[in-house]
């Protein structure tokens, strides 16, 4: 499987607009591997998109991507949906104001995302009947595992999550990889599915030091119900006994640079950067 890591940040671009601190003025002035925008990845081959953030056109172009056939969404937070918009620019006929049928897009959505879907709006009603209506795309519903060509994807949604946040397993010829970049606590690394991946893709949770302003997480604080901490991650990757792990949604605020984390890289964990290339196996 060949992968880009399309968007290695999080909820917070790098840099963050109007931001002065160290981490966002470096990214100005040294642009590309140190700016990072939102997270998305993409499968080559299947033509496959996971998630839409706000750059999602700037990243296909960036990355000269000219064939794109499915999207799959792991949740529906802004920072994984608000470039949703991507799909009507790239299927839209402005003769008809109609989708263009050989770029109309199909919707891989887990069913139990698919009543949350219905509730993001636009003036014109649901966003997904917009784009179903119009005939930029199509939806396909799935509950646990849906099949592209020799690609299987399997969706586990994070326990007790609510709205329902999934973890992805790619398997395509022997290969397996888990991607898990966002709101995954608890891990349900009891899962089969999730143990002894080729490659495992998972947000580092939060850091706990090095932090802007030496601000400390205080027990209770409201990011610790759906984060772990990076120890904890590592611990997790390690129970896990994935070959490989690559960190993704990697957020301004954790006060990190493209070389304090190249820094922190060992043999089988590396930092993801925007436009990152993957080959598994
Ligand atoms: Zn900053
Ligand atoms: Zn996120």
């Amino acid at each position: 499987m060949e992968l880009t890591v399309l968007g290695s940040g999080g909820c917070m671009p790098i840099p963050r607009p109007l931001c002065n601190c160290g981490i966002c003025r470096e990214a100005r002035e040294k642009g590309h591997p140190f700016r990072r925008t939102g997270p998305s990845l993409f499968i080559h081959g299947d033509n496959l998109l996971i998630d839409t953030p706000a750059e999602i056109g700037t990243q296909l172009n960036r990355e000269g991507i000219c064939s794109l056939s499915h999207i799959l969404f792991t949740h529906l937070d802004p920072d994984h949906i608000e470039g949703l918009r991507v799909i009507e620019q790239i299927a839209l006929d402005f003769r008809t104001w109609r989708g263009i049928p050989e770029k109309r897009l199909t919707l891989l959505i887990p069913r139990a995302l698919m009543e949350h879907f219905g509730e993001i709006t636009t003036v014109y009603g649901p966003w997904l009947d917009f784009l179903e209506d119009s005939g930029f795309a199509v939806c396909r519903e799935f509950d646990s595992t849906i099949r592209l060509g020799e690609l299987k994807i399997t969706a586990i949604r994070v326990p007790g999550s609510n709205p329902p946040v999934f973890i992805f397993v790619f398997e395509k010829q022997g290969a397996r990889i888990v991607y898990a970049p966002c709101d995954i606590k608890p891990f349900p690394e009891s899962r089969q599915q999730v143990r002894h991946p080729d490659l495992l893709l998972i947000q580092p949770g939060m850091f706990e030091q090095g932090l802007a302003g030496d601000f400390r997480y205080p027990e209770g604080h409201v990011s610790r119900t759906t984060l772990y901490t990076y120890d904890d991650t590592l611990a997790l990757a390690e129970r896990l006994k994935a070959d490989r792990v690559v960190f993704i949604h990697l957020e301004e605020y954790w006060h990190r640079s493209f070389s304090d984390y190249m820094a922190m890289e060992t043999d089988n964990i590396t930092f993801a950067y925007d436009g990152m290339p993957l080959a598994i196996p």
